[in-house]
């Protein structure tokens, strides 16, 4: 059988980290990117609670607390009427290996 390299189009973060899934599991991957290098524009910077075992997996979470933060609670505030919602993540602990969510931008994750 003829093996061809993976072709990956776009160096967002899902096309960086399934070229790093592919290149970690022996894959030959081709990432092919438009811009002259990873977009500098602040995109996604919460990475939610459900996906850090997946950077775990890919051997980049312990990067990602170094460069980032981590946040449990949160709050909306309507400026219109003062009203303030608070909430937290709590529920997660003792559930999720890992129960709060990572704040760093994905240009940041990117490189
Ligand atoms: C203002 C804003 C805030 C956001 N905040 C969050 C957040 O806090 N948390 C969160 O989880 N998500 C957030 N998102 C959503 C998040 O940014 C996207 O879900 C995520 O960027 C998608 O990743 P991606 O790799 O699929 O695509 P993209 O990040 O869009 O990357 C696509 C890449 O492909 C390249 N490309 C496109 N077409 C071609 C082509 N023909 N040839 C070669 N290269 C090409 C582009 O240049 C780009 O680099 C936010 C989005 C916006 C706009």
């Amino acid at each position: 059988m003829k093996k061809s390299p993976v072709g990956i189009v776009g160096a967002g973060p899902v096309g960086l980290l399934c070229a790093l899934g592919l290149a970690r599991s022996g894959v030959e991957c081709v990432l092919i990117e438009r811009e002259s290098g990873v977009a500098d524009s602040p995109r996604a910077i919460a990475h939610h609670w459900s996906t850090l075992p997946g950077l775990d997996a890919l051997g980049v979470l312990d990067t990602c607390f170094d460069r980032g933060f981590r946040k449990n609670d949160f709050a909306v505030k309507s400026y219109k009427t003062g009203e303030e919602i608070r909430w937290t993540l709590d529920v997660l602990n003792g559930r999720a290996k890992f129960p709060y969510n990572l704040y760093l931008p994905s240009t940041r994750l990117g490189r």
